[in-house]
């Protein structure tokens, strides 16, 4: 037996041991979930507008009975080839430096996972973390290591920056030289897609990808390739996403925290709302801290929250085609 099929079936057996969830957060969640509108299966649930997009790519795969897996990739794929989108893979915003590095990562229903960061010239970082998950022993690449699998595994390549965002960064390293010390905290180029998809067979899944911190320092990553940070899935619980701030939502082991308040008893609204609080409450600066949480719990529920007002969310059901203002603790 290789080491990746030993690994994967630990996880199997794991699951299958973990499959009834305990009775008391059972109750809890059906008791708390009443509260918010229970959806029908499947579902799907992006972060920002050009989530819209994404779900449209990924309901393709749902309604076919495809699985949740297969959906997220697809949903951010899609955003990562939209030359508009500053903040998530082709047309991502660089470093200080001029380089973008993108990061990603995907989760499933049987806790696994995978990951890049750091990764330069990759059309898709999201079908790369998938490929690291499906064919090694492996979580995470980043860096060199990770282009060097990428290319070895035939994935497409991109030049990056394009020319526009190349201008807008010479422009900004003139106008901001100053700024050189301290990277400047902007909401506005914090975008990353995160999607959470739960399909017809009630299997849910993640995925995050982003261009990160625009004009961040060589070599920073964000929450968004991390495991527990940007993204976090349990099928006995449920699954969250972040975006914003990564350093902050790092803190708090975001995505992570907000599955675990589900486990014990909190909605899925209740549980962003209540990771959100955590998250202010380690800051005593305010200054650019805008985070935002979307999860669904295992019955389908969904939450969202986030710091400051002006986070959004695309929902997918078989009835619904939404953009979705999420609640918020304070306004800009
Ligand atoms: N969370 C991402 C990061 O810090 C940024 C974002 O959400 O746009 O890299």
């Amino acid at each position: 037996m290789d080491r990746r099929k030993f690994v994967r079936l630990g996880a199997v057996g794991v699951a299958a041991a973990v499959v009834k969830p305990s009775l008391a957060a059972e109750n809890l969640s059906t008791e708390k979930s009443q509260k918010f509108v229970a959806i029908t299966k499947p579902v799907m649930i992006s972060t920002w507008n050009h989530g819209l997009e994404a779900n449209k790519a990924g309901w393709e795969v749902l309604k076919k009975g495809g699985s949740s897996l297969d959906a997220v990739e697809a949903g951010a794929r899609v955003t990562e080839s939209d030359i508009k989108n500053r903040s998530v893979g082709i047309g991502g915003m660089p470093d200080r430096d001029g380089n973008v590095t993108l990061d990603a990562c995907i989760m499933d229903w049987e806790s696994r996972c995978g990951s890049v960061g750091y990764l330069e010239g990759i059309a898709h970082p999201i079908s790369v973390a998938r490929h690291i998950m499906d064919n090694t022993p492996h979580v995470m690449l980043v860096g060199l290591g990770a282009k060097k699998y990428a290319l070895k595994n035939k994935f497409e390549t991109i030049k990056t920056p394009l020319p526009e965002v190349k201008e807008e960064w010479k422009k900004w390293k003139k106008e901001q030289a100053e700024l050189a010390k301290k990277p400047e905290i902007n909401h506005e180029n914090h975008d990353t897609i995160g999607l959470l998809a739960m399909d017809a067979d009630g299997r849910i899944s993640g995925a995050c990808t982003t261009s990160g911190w625009a004009y961040k320092l060589p070599g920073r990553l964000g929450d968004s390739p991390i495991i527990g940070a940007g993204l976090f899935i349990d099928q006995e619980v449920g699954g969250a996403v972040a975006t914003g701030l990564g350093e902050s939502i790092i803190r708090i082991a975001g995505a992570h925290t907000v599955v675990e308040l589900m486990r014990h008893g909190r909605s899925a609204q209740e549980a962003c709302k209540e990771a959100v609080d955590r998250l202010i409450s380690k800051h005593k600066d305010m200054t650019g801290l805008q985070c935002g949480f979307l999860a669904v719990d295992k019955f389908g529920n969904v939450g969202a929250y986030s710091v400051f007002n002006g986070f959004n969310f695309a929902l997918r059901t078989n009835d619904k085609e939404e953009l979705v203002d999420a609640k918020h603790d304070r306004s800009w």
